[in-house]
């Protein structure tokens, strides 16, 4: 028997690793505890001497993906006859600063729930998950919690929150975790002259989306969000240019084949 106390810096926020160290730790029968700081994530583990022995190396040698391990510090510390493994709340500490992961691309498991008509996020824009998504365009602060982030307006469904509080699900907290009913959508600025006779609920304002967010009816959230979509893709047929508003910044799309198309857009970009 025998007990470590870690403290794991780099890339480790917004990445998945508590739920890792949990993860390993329980599969390896381990107890103890992880949380994040804001210099990191802390972990102690005690049980077999071997079992801690391999959850050590393995906290850099099978770390998660989008995960980037700095240092693995480790105390050997008293074993206290825990039971069982937590995580635990984050920890703020003044002064220190921990690195935190970029936005990640949609990873194949959510291309293919988006793609698949009988998933709840079938045509989800916004789908992310632990392996992937929004990170540090919505961090406000660390340690990396809902709440430090731009999701925090936006409590989740109880779908969502059972996906979040699952260690087997692929989202266990995953910070950004949102669907139709509770995420963010898609608006289509149809106030602007340029889309006359658009529907104008489809425009933003703060007035209108006041925090928190409600919880809305998925199939008429689908059924918005597709015909925004349709509307945008005509716009672009109709050879307009479209600014697609993302995570770090506009994207500005037109009909590359439209040469009067491009050439507002070269116009409009004094190019
Ligand atoms: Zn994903
Ligand atoms: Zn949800």
């Amino acid at each position: 028997m025998k007990a470590l106390s870690l403290h794991v810096t780099g890339v480790v926020q917004g990445v998945g690793f508590r739920p890792f160290v949990y993860n390993l730790a329980r599969s390896l029968g381990l107890a103890g505890s992880v949380h994040n700081a804001s210099d990191g994530v802390y972990c102690t583990v005690e049980g077999d001497d071997a079992a801690v022995d391999t959850f050590a190396l393995a906290l850099r040698d099978e770390a998660p993906p989008m995960a980037v391990v700095d240092e693995v510090v480790a105390e050997a510390v008293e074993p206290r006859g825990l039971t069982g493994f937590v995580i635990e709340e984050s920890e703020a500490r003044s002064g220190a600063m921990t690195l935190v992961s970029p936005d990640i691309a949609t990873c194949p498991a959510c291309t293919a729930e988006a793609a698949d008509p009988s998933d709840r996020r079938h045509r989800y824009p916004f789908i992310n998950c632990t392996n992937c998504g929004p990170r540090f365009t919505v961090i406000d602060d660390v340690p990396y919690d809902r709440p430090a982030t731009s999701m925090a307006e936006f409590p989740m469904c109880p779908e969502c929150a059972a996906e979040y509080a699952d260690p087997a699900d692929r989202r266990f907290h995953a910070q950004p975790d949102a669907c139709f009913v509770c995420g963010p959508r898609l608006y289509l600025d149809a106030l602007s002259p340029e889309c006359g006779g658009l529907d104008p609920d489809w425009s933003w304002s703060p007035e209108r989306e006041p925090a928190p967010r409600p919880h809305r009816d998925r199939d008429a959230e689908r059924t918005r969000s597709d015909a925004i979509v349709d509307a945008a893709a005509r716009l672009l047929r109709e050879g307009r240019v479209v600014a697609v508003k993302g995570l770090g910044g506009y994207q500005l799309a037109c009909d590359a084949t439209n040469e009067t198309a491009v050439t507002t857009l070269r116009e409009r970009k004094r190019r």
